[in-house]
């Protein structure tokens, strides 16, 4: 079975949800049961689940713009030798070393790294207008709500 990347937005968690779990396009988020984003990107196996569960809490509460400045890191991660984006990020983001030491003598695992961060950066990224417009417009109705009162 395979597991695509699925973000909550009520509750902000990333997750990799399994295809059978999904109907007619739409995935339910485990913890909140709101309707989940599908990621673009790769799917993946059932045992890659922890990981990417792992990359999105290092990931939690960064702002749009920041993901976006990490993710450019990763653009042409393909091309370049595995890890090479990794070690780019790790001097941006330090609390994700810990994933270069346990990885870094297996390609294959840096390349599914380097992609897993990729589609959750570029969900963190893609979050920019959406956010920022809600919270201009909570802003707005509560400053409405004193003139009125
Ligand atoms: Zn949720």
């Amino acid at each position: 079975m395979r597991f695509v990347p699925t973000y909550c937005p009520k509750c902000g968690r990333h997750a990799l949800t399994s295809q059978a779990s999904i109907n007619g396009g739409v995935a339910i988020c485990a913890e909140c049961h709101a309707t989940t984003q599908i990621l673009p990107g790769e799917s993946y196996g059932e045992s890659d689940a922890g990981l990417f569960a792992e990359l999105g809490e290092k990931l939690r509460g960064m702002s749009p713009t920041n993901a976006a400045q990490l993710a450019a890191e990763l653009e042409g991660r393909n091309s370049a030798p595995p890890g090479r984006g990794l070690r780019r990020l790790i001097k941006l983001l330090p609390t994700l070393a810990i994933l270069e030491f346990s990885v870094s003598d297996q390609p294959a695992v840096l390349r599914k790294v380097e992609g897993m961060l990729a589609t959750l950066l570029g969900s963190i990224a893609s979050s920019r207008s959406q956010s920022g417009m809600m919270a201009a417009v909570n802003v707005e109705s509560q400053l409405d709500n004193r003139k009125a009162q």
